[in-house]
């Protein structure tokens, strides 16, 4: 069916964006929101953006945890965000790896970022127009799937991992944290 494509949207990574990475966050008690993210995602559903979390969970595929598990864990995150006022309007996982993946998850598949299915498939679903939408993330992979995908502006923030030089070339901008990001919008 076709959709008319004119929602606008913020795509997020999760680790680093969202929450404090501190590497193959699994448990409820390994998660802790980045100071003023919640506040930022308020302002931003205010200003009329749908919000979807766009995660590689490459943990599953290499059976550092199940994706039940991660699933638990997403439902306790989308329930912390509502409980405060921010209803997520997607959450896309990719729980795929090429090479370390352990049966079934090892594949080349075309949800991993940097590869933009998970984009593609938010943009379908939810009738998002890439022109007037945003990615934030805080890896090259993150803004190479945005790119791909046509969104307009791909942010990098510094809460994460590391900006590398070409992180920063490929980036719109870089800014501090996801804060800053939606109080210029
Ligand atoms: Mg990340
Ligand atoms: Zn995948």
């Amino acid at each position: 069916m076709p959709s008319k494509q004119s929602n606008k949207a913020i795509f997020l990574d999760r680790d680093g964006v969202i929450n404090v990475d501190v590497g193959y966050v699994a448990a409820v008690d390994d998660f802790k929101f980045i100071d003023g993210v919640i506040e930022a995602l308020i302002k931003a559903k205010q200003k009329g953006y749908l919000l979807v979390v766009i995660t590689n969970q490459s943990g599953i595929a290499r059976g550092y945890f199940s994706k039940e598990h991660f699933l638990t864990l997403t439902q306790w995150m989308d329930w912390s965000l509502a409980d405060r006022g921010v209803d997520l309007d997607g959450i896309y996982y990719c729980p795929h790896h090429e090479t370390k993946g352990i049966g079934d998850y090892k594949l080349a598949c075309n949800c991993r970022k940097p590869k933009p299915g998970m984009l593609l498939d938010a943009i379908g679903e939810l009738g998002i127009d890439v022109t007037q939408s945003i990615l934030i993330g805080d890896k090259i992979s993150d803004l190479q799937a945005g790119i791909t995908a046509g969104v307009k502006s791909n942010y990098l923030v510094r809460t994460g991992k590391e900006i590398t030089e070409e992180g920063r070339a490929l980036a719109t901008a870089v800014f501090d944290d996801l804060a800053s990001i939606i109080d210029m919008l």
